[in-house]
């Protein structure tokens, strides 16, 4: 528990690569930046293995990839902190961040970088066996369902990733998705055809997750899935121990979503070709903004236009407050 405000002419808020490479950039431009990391160190990336698409690296794990960015940013000069932003005020300047740990944060600019969360298919039998057999996160909980049957649904790259990633565990994977084709890359789409492991499950919704809830005594856990065709209606049980929710991600705005402009679903927006939010000191980076490209590399791309932004926003700021002040 700290009682003086933390102080900073730069507050980046998230860990991820749009986070990160706003502190490197930030960093070299001298505006000693405070990054607050939250409760997702690195970000979406080290929840996966293998990331083959960014520049440099033909394969590179995904957790190793975020610890070498945080070392870069560090090595740059941000002062990384490990703490959770709780509220954000952006009604006046300075702009000030609550964080979990205590701290308050007063900043004369913000950099939002706070990425997405997992969706969720709003079944209460979802909720019910969260953590007993239903998942959002293949490299966390694959390992668990060893020789077992699986079932995925989603038809992203996600989904098929996590598809093909739990067949290393699974004695068969099930993707079922609700349309006749996926929207994932090719390259992916052919790697999950050819794996013999695999099969899916065209058209089909997922009605319910059934299994035992313990309220006889026995342990709680997934027995199957009930799918239901979404022309006939006729339903399809498909046993597994394991249900994988890979269905996409929703923007992480919950800090903001009363205070700035969004769209599309929940995105914040940004004055195209910037990434200048509805209010001015207030940049956003990454996935937070993005429903269309949501990469690593687009992130990032996006963390280096917002460090820019927020150098140019408060040399420009600073200098009215300066000639003002002196008349
Ligand atoms: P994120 O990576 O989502 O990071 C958000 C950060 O914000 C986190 O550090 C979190 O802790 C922090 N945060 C959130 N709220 C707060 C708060 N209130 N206070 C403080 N901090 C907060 N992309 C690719 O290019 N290649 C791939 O191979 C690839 N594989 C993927 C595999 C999976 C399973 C998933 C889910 C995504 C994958 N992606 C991939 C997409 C990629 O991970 C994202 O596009 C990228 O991570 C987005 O970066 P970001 O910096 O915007 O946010
Ligand atoms: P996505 O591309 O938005 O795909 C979500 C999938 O889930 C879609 O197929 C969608 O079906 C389905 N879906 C959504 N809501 C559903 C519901 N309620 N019930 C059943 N199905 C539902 O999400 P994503 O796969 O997580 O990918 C997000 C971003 O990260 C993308 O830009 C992706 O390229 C990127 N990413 C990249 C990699 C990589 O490059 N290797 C890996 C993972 C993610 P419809 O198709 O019918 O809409």
């Amino acid at each position: 528990m700290s009682d003086a405000p933390r102080h900073t002419r730069l507050l980046i808020i998230g860990s991820g690569p749009a986070g990160y490479t706003a502190g490197v950039y930030a960093s070299r431009a001298m505006l000693n930046p405070i990054l607050v990391q939250g409760i997702q160190p690195g970000g979406q990336l080290t929840i996966t293995t293998d990331v083959e698409n960014w520049p440099g690296d033909a394969s590179v794990m995904g957790p190793d990839l975020m610890v070498r960015m945080e070392a870069h940013a560090k090595e740059m000069g941000t002062e990384i902190i490990s703490d959770h932003i709780q509220s954000l005020d952006l009604s006046k300047r300075p702009f000030v961040a609550e964080g979990d740990s205590g701290t308050t944060y007063t900043a004369d600019a913000v950099i939002l970088a706070t990425g997405a969360q997992a969706k969720w298919l709003g079944l209460p039998s979802e909720e019910q066996f969260k953590g007993f057999g239903v998942s959002a996160c293949a490299t966390c909980d694959g390992f668990f369902y060893r020789g077992q049957e699986i079932v995925v649904v989603g038809g992203g790259n996600t989904a098929v990733e996590e598809a093909l990633f739990l067949t290393n565990f699974a004695s068969k994977v099930t993707l079922i998705h609700r349309r006749d084709s996926l929207r994932a890359e090719k390259i992916m789409q052919d790697r999950l055809f050819k794996n013999p492991k695999v099969e899916v499950l065209w058209n089909h919704e997922i009605d319910a997750v059934i299994g035992a809830d313990g309220s006889t005594g026995g342990p709680r856990g997934v027995e199957g899935v009930r799918a239901r065709h979404v022309e006939t209606g006729a339903i399809t049980e498909v046993p597994c121990k394991g249900f994988f929710v890979a269905i996409g991600h929703a923007p992480a705005n919950d800090l903001v979503k009363d205070q700035l402009e969004l769209h599309n679903g929940g995105y914040v927006k940004v004055e195209p070709g910037t990434t200048r939010t509805s209010i001015p000191g207030v940049f956003a980076a990454g996935d937070l903004t993005d429903h269309v490209y949501r990469q690593a590399v687009t992130s990032a791309g996006m963390g280096c236009m917002a460090a820019l932004d927020a150098e140019k926003w408060l040399a420009e700021h600073e200098a009215e407050a300066t000639a003002a002040a002196a008349e």
